[in-house]
């Protein structure tokens, strides 16, 4: 069995946790740097990225796993999660804060729009049979991908990418009940799904 956790300073991290555990995974909610100790993989989920870069800022704990992140800790982002992994982004609304980069990637902030804008797209997805519900909500944009693998695309725009193990989606593949995306990427870590 692996241990996945879960960045849980704020946001979707219960969704994650349900699914990864009805996968049959370990969970762990990590908020603080000991929590990293013996982690073979981690999630970072949707919410509001400004509030996560603060909260994590009083516990010191995303210069630690950034360097985790960088030995090869497999590490998916998700929506705000997706923010913090961006090598690059498009405005300097973070600025001054830690984030984790680890994905070649520039990312525009809320660029599919507010809340009211939340919409739910069909995505087809490689290594999928049939399309991906996605739930876009407050989503930031992959606008350019360097060295990353793009996995789905929506409008002709990636909305899912990796690099190695380190995997993003500008959307939330926790919520709808589809566990596909998880079930891929628990498979990169080297449970049996
Ligand atoms: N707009 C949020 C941010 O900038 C992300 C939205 C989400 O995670 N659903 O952090």
């Amino acid at each position: 069995m692996v241990t996945v956790g879960v960045l849980s300073l704020q946001g979707a991290f219960r969704e994650h946790l349900s699914m990864l555990a009805s996968l049959g995974a370990e969970t762990r909610k990590v908020t603080r740097p000991e929590h990293l100790e013996g982690l073979d993989s981690i999630v970072l989920p949707g919410g509001e990225s400004s509030a996560m870069v603060r909260i994590a800022a009083n516990v010191g704990l995303f210069p630690v796993l950034a360097e985790r992140i960088r030995d090869g800790l497999p590490t998916f982002g998700t929506c705000a999660g997706l923010i913090l992994l961006a090598d690059r982004l498009t405005d300097d609304s973070l600025a001054g804060y830690d984030r984790l980069g680890g994905l070649d990637i520039t990312v525009a902030r809320n660029a599919y729009g507010s809340q009211r804008e939340s919409f739910v797209a069909p995505l087809p997805v490689s290594g999928l049979d049939g399309d991906f519900h996605g739930t876009f909500i407050r989503a930031p944009q992959i606008v350019d991908v360097g060295g990353a693998e793009v996995l789905s695309t929506h409008g002709g725009l990636p909305v899912l990418v990796r690099s190695g193990s380190v995997w993003g989606g500008s959307f939330h593949p926790e919520l709808g009940g589809d566990t596909r995306i998880h079930e891929m990427f628990l498979q990169t870590v080297g449970a049996a799904v």
